[in-house]
């Protein structure tokens, strides 16, 4: 085997952590924080190796060895988006950009800075009563999808088009709502050498993140989204080539 398939993955779940200690409904579906629950979820893999880290910690949770020692990214954001600052954005933007670490973003993280910067656009997005949810499976080879069935059902907070985000590479999920509406719910970006997850449901006051089918697609989408064996050393700048490769014909 070769060493490569042996080596854990390591992520970090990222939470704001606040409505679960400030709104005790919140905290009731979720006693030890949203990132909490999806931990216990994902140590069930042994091929993942997982760490916590919220906005109120020392360095916002992620200080330059936390970051460095990533290879995924998890976000969970709602109300506190402008407290993360610019420079950590940037320093997670490079590190998806460097094929170093890959990003899953959850629910109401399409508005973090995170997801804005590192897919480039503002994320906006409708939204509306919690309500009666069905997830389509539209991409059933995909990676992310291996596992689901055709379709499962949710109760959630309502997420519907138009959301503005760039076209997406790969849509794996897509959303019906009780109220009529459609939503684009899980979807990938490849952005520089690294990869982007993105998947809709999560809203705190739901409790989507319970469900086997979304613990199996965050799963899966850690796996797809984990570091590709990228066989050179991805370029930090725009280096000009002063040489010719048919010298060595
Ligand atoms: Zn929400």
């Amino acid at each position: 085997m070769e060493k490569n398939c042996e080596k854990k993955i390591n992520v970090t779940v990222w939470n704001e952590y606040r409505h679960e200690r400030f709104e005790a409904a919140v905290g009731a579906i979720y006693p030890n924080g949203i990132h909490g629950l999806i931990k216990s979820f994902l140590d069930e893999d042994p091929a993942l190796n997982v760490r916590l880290a919220a906005l109120d910690d020392d360095q916002n949770g992620l200080p330059p060895e936390v970051l460095d020692a990533t290879d995924v990214l998890i976000w969970w954001g709602h109300l506190a988006h402008h407290e993360v600052p610019d420079d950590l954005v940037e320093r997670i933007r490079d590190r998806v950009y460097k094929g170093r670490m890959g990003l899953v973003v959850l629910h109401s993280g399409h508005h973090s800075k995170v997801f804005r910067s590192v897919v480039g656009t503002n994320g906006n997005l409708s939204w509306g009563r919690d309500q009666h949810e069905i997830v389509w499976n539209l991409l059933p080879a995909h990676p992310i999808a291996a596992g689901i069935p055709d379709h499962f059902d949710l109760f959630e907070e309502l997420y519907c088009e138009p959301f503005y985000i760039p076209q997406p590479d790969e849509l794996v999920f897509g959303s019906w709502f009780e109220d009529g509406f459609i939503f684009r719910s899980g979807l990938c970006y490849y952005r520089g050498a690294g990869k982007v997850f993105y998947f809709q449901p999560g809203h705190e006051y739901c409790r989507s993140f319970y469900n086997e089918y979304v613990q199996r697609i965050i799963k899966n989408g850690v796996k797809w989204a984990a570091p590709a064996e990228i066989g050179y050393t991805v370029p930090d700048s725009a280096p000009m080539v002063d040489y010719k490769l048919t010298d060595n014909f």
